[in-house]
């Protein structure tokens, strides 16, 4: 499903936030991603859904090689993945209920299955009741549920995340992570780079660990590793 090959990011200042990077992801596999901070994770993130293109190497996702991709088809591309980010990135002045629709409004599906559509995800999220209600109108624990709504609403085979849980409560952080449990179990491949040493010694799965911008470490049901 994902599958980098050599891959090196310079970038114009001189910095190299990935340095000859090699990794297979499988469909359906759950990876997160760790390191210290400026170790390259956000870089390894970002070049996944071409934020960021690698100076060499090859990334292919689901058969698309994003080196080669062009400027026009990003934004084609990016609809076959669900991104979350610590920031939660949503549209201040529309309700949950738009936000989520919206990605479906920009492909033309019909009225009839978008609200269809985005009931079911946001009943998945636990937040069908809150529909009508605007971001400032929720925590921030719902307002990170919104966004993970938003980021399947298309049925995406990959969803990556970078720091999901970092601005949550431990016990909201739990919240969310159940929900990508969910979303997981039903077939999707997800990468998140996390900070959350409690959340990775406790859901198992796969490990890979970057520091300077190489993989050092990879591991199926591996541990945080970093004391700290
Ligand atoms: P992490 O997510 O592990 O903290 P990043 O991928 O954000 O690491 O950063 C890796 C290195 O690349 C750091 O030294 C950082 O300062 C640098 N870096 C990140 N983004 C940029 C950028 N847009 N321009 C220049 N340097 C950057
Ligand atoms: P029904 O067709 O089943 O009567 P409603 O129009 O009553 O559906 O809406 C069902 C739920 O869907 C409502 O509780 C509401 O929260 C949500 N909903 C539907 N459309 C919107 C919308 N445009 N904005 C916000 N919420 C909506």
């Amino acid at each position: 499903m994902i599958e980098m090959e050599d891959v090196y990011k310079k970038y114009p200042n001189g910095v190299v936030a990935a340095n000859g990077i090699n990794v297979s992801i499988k469909q359906g596999e759950f990876v997160y991603v760790v390191g210290p901070s400026g170790a390259g994770k956000s870089t390894f993130i970002k070049m996944m859904y071409r934020e960021e293109k690698p100076s060499k190497g090859a990334i292919m996702i689901d058969g698309v090689n994003l080196a080669k991709l062009k400027e026009s088809k990003v934004p084609i591309f990016r609809r076959n993945l669900g991104v979350v980010f610590q920031d939660f990135k949503l549209l201040p002045k529309l309700t949950v209920y738009e936000n989520v629709a919206f990605a479906l409004e920009v492909i033309e599906e019909s009225p009839k299955y978008i609200k269809k559509r985005v009931m079911e995800v946001l009943d998945l999220v636990g937040l069908k009741h809150k529909s009508r209600m605007l971001p400032t109108e929720l925590s921030g624990g719902e307002q990170q549920r919104v966004s993970i709504a938003r980021s399947i609403v298309n049925s995406p085979k990959v969803m990556i995340a970078d720091e999901p849980t970092g601005n949550l409560d431990p016990e909201t952080s739990w919240e969310i992570m159940r929900i990508f449990e969910e979303i997981n179990t039903r077939g999707t491949t997800i990468v998140m780079a996390t900070h959350n040493r409690e959340i990775v010694n406790t859901i198992r799965h796969r490990v890979i660990a970057i520091e300077n911008g190489q993989i050092i470490r990879d591991e199926q049901r591996g541990d945080y590793g970093y004391e700290s």
